[in-house]
């Protein structure tokens, strides 16, 4: 079946695309030159097509839609729970973001993840993942998979390129799966390279691009498969749950399939009054981007001048700082996450107190990607999931504050909260910087 707008077919397989060869591209430029659907009436913006169901002209027209002969591509819907157009029309914005041929989305983050999984990983499979990954996916790979449907996943460094290869089984494993920057550690992962060692095996890169969007193409350099929590920047307002699966036709195609698709069958269907939402906010997702950027970028400078133990890829004593420099796409920044080592849960607290009660620089809440800044303490929160042992492998430390940087307000106003924090915690004594 040939639903999504194609030319290819055939099964899907591992990209053979070498990286030196592709030409740069701007992910803001590509969601301008994709298809721009307007409104029944003329109107500027896409109508809801809020149906679950579609009728159809001619009796003969409902066979045709089921054998796949009439699909999307030709405006044929079938149900909801398959291609619905407004969904379609956010998944191709999303799909041209990222440089993919196509994307689909879907109600969460993690149903696009599990849902990859499940089409891409039979019974008893084997999966070779990243140690620092998003607690949630770390669960669905170390308890879930392998209780539910035997498929087990060894974890690996990904930044050790010769582990992974060794964990890679020929003929065996069937997936690799990393972040394009990990949460919440913010690893930057060798696109080219982790793609070129899984590639040679046969083993295709699902990459999560969620802490990286317009930053980070990873189609781009080299993954089969991109999947996002758009719940995160590509929302923005901290308001939605959802997801998307970006990859070949002949995969998002197959995640449909009526008899064998996850998407189909198990349905994490995104509601179309959602996607138009979310498609209202893509034209702008650049813009943001470049500022939750800027600001974290300007907030770690002055943390490290402060003797701040401060984790960001901006910064070049990052280990990855120069290989994110090679990758990223020009002029968005280093990402809008940082991490502020506090060493001590105790005194991470402190700090997100003041933080957020005594002066107000933002929000003690997990999540990213919201215009107001969200500060939490992964060890106790996202990566809470993960054993203690699993966390100190991943690079986790008790202390660890996550921030996603938020763009609202003067950036002056903003790091004077910031200063005046750490001001009160030098007082109490909990704290010493060069401040
Ligand atoms: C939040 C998040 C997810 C899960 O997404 P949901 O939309 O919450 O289901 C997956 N990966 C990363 C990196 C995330 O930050």
């Amino acid at each position: 079946m040939a639903f999504v707008d194609s030319s290819s077919s055939g099964s899907f397989m591992p990209s053979k695309k070498s990286p030196s060869m592709l030409t740069w591209h701007d992910p803001a430029a590509s969601i301008v030159a994709a298809r721009h659907e307007f409104g029944e009436h003329g109107g500027v913006n896409m109508s809801i097509e809020a149906s679950a169901t579609f009728t159809v002209m001619e009796p003969e027209t409902m066979h045709r839609m089921f054998s796949g002969e009439l699909g999307p591509d030709r405006d044929f819907f079938i149900y909801s729970r398959h291609f619905n157009p407004t969904v379609l029309n956010l998944s191709r914005h999303i799909a041209a973001m990222e440089g993919t041929e196509a994307a689909y989305c879907t109600a969460s983050g993690m149903s696009a993840i599990s849902s990859v999984i499940l089409q891409l990983c039979a019974t008893g499979g084997h999966i070779v993942a990243s140690q620092a990954l998003y607690g949630g996916t770390h669960a669905l790979l170390s308890h879930f998979l392998p209780r539910s449907c035997g498929i087990h996943t060894t974890f690996v460094d990904v930044s050790d390129l010769e582990k992974v290869d060794e964990a890679i089984i020929q003929g065996k494993t069937s997936l690799l799966y990393f972040e394009s920057i990990s949460n919440p550690t913010l690893t930057v992962a060798n696109i080219p390279e982790l793609a070129r060692i899984a590639h040679d095996k046969g083993v295709k890169v699902v990459v999560d691009n969620t802490f990286a969007p317009m930053v980070l193409s990873p189609a781009r350099l080299g993954a089969d498969v991109v999947v996002h929590s758009v719940s995160k920047y590509i929302s923005g307002g901290a308001d939605i749950i959802a997801g998307a699966v970006c990859g070949p036709a002949s995969l998002v195609n197959s995640m449909m399939d009526l008899q064998q698709g996850a998407l189909m069958l198990l349905g994490p269907t995104m509601n179309p009054k959602v996607a138009f939402e979310l498609a209202e906010r893509i034209p702008h997702l650049g813009l943001r981007m470049k500022e939750h950027c800027a600001r974290a970028m300007a907030y770690a400078t002055k943390m490290k001048k402060l003797g701040l133990k401060v984790i960001y890829p901006g910064l070049e004593d990052h280990p990855q700082h120069n290989l994110l420099k090679s990758l990223a796409n020009k002029e968005y920044g280093f990402g809008g996450i940082l991490c502020l080592d506090m060493e001590t849960e105790e005194k991470a607290n402190k700090l997100m107190g003041q933080l957020q009660n005594g002066t107000q620089f933002g929000f003690m809440a997990v999540s990213l990607g919201y215009y107001e800044t969200l500060m939490s303490c992964s060890g106790s929160s996202t990566s809470s999931e993960m054993s203690e042992e699993e966390r100190a492998q991943a690079g986790i430390s008790p202390g660890l504050v996550r921030m996603s940087v938020g763009y609202n307000g003067t950036l002056e106003q903003r790091w004077s909260q910031l200063e005046r924090a750490l001001a009160k915690m030098q007082d109490s004594g909990s704290f010493n910087t060069k401040y």
